[in-house]
């Protein structure tokens, strides 16, 4: 498709958000499961439960510009998504694989970041209200979400990975 306009471009975004979305609706399960700190598995836990709404929250915006929602195929996200997959499958001490799954959560919060950043600029340049105050609602999860991964990270597990790497 020939992208004519501000609006075009910003549906084609829009598309990529509401696929890597679903990804990650997908993906956090097994990441739940592979972490063994409950501090990090309950982040993911919450995390996961936003993400459902923030599909939500893209299918309203595809409604409001009359548009039915639709996934175009995220291969950044999927890229990023299956680094951590192999992380996951390497036999590893439990501390150092929270690390790297750490790891792995945080590069798909800052792909995110960056893509909310630009929907919610584009939208304001278009005039769309609700979908800039939608937007930002997600933008801000992610941040939240982003702070609270370094936080577990800083507060004991990857204490706990380099005492395992000194152990060694
Ligand atoms: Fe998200
Ligand atoms: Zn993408
Ligand atoms: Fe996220």
């Amino acid at each position: 498709m020939r992208l004519n306009s501000l609006k075009d471009v910003f549906l084609e975004e829009l598309k990529d958000a509401y696929d890597f979305e679903k990804q990650i609706v997908k993906a956090l399960p097994k990441m739940i499961k592979k972490s063994s700190s409950s501090q990090l598995q309950s982040a993911f836990e919450e995390h996961l439960e936003q993400t459902k709404n923030q599909v939500v929250r893209l299918e309203k915006i595809f409604d409001s510009m009359g548009q039915t929602a639709k996934a175009s195929k995220c291969e950044g996200l999927r890229g990023i998504i299956d680094e951590g997959d192999d992380l996951m499958g390497e036999d590893a001490e439990p501390t150092v694989r929270d690390a790297g799954i750490i790891a792995a959560a945080q590069k798909v919060e800052h792909y995110e970041i960056a893509t909310y950043g630009t929907l919610a600029t584009w939208a304001q340049e278009l005039g769309m209200q609700d979908a800039v105050r939608l937007l930002n609602e997600t933008l801000e999860e992610e941040k939240t979400a982003d702070k609270k991964l370094t936080e577990i990270a800083k507060r004991g597990i990857n204490v706990g990975a380099a005492q395992r790497r000194a152990a060694a």
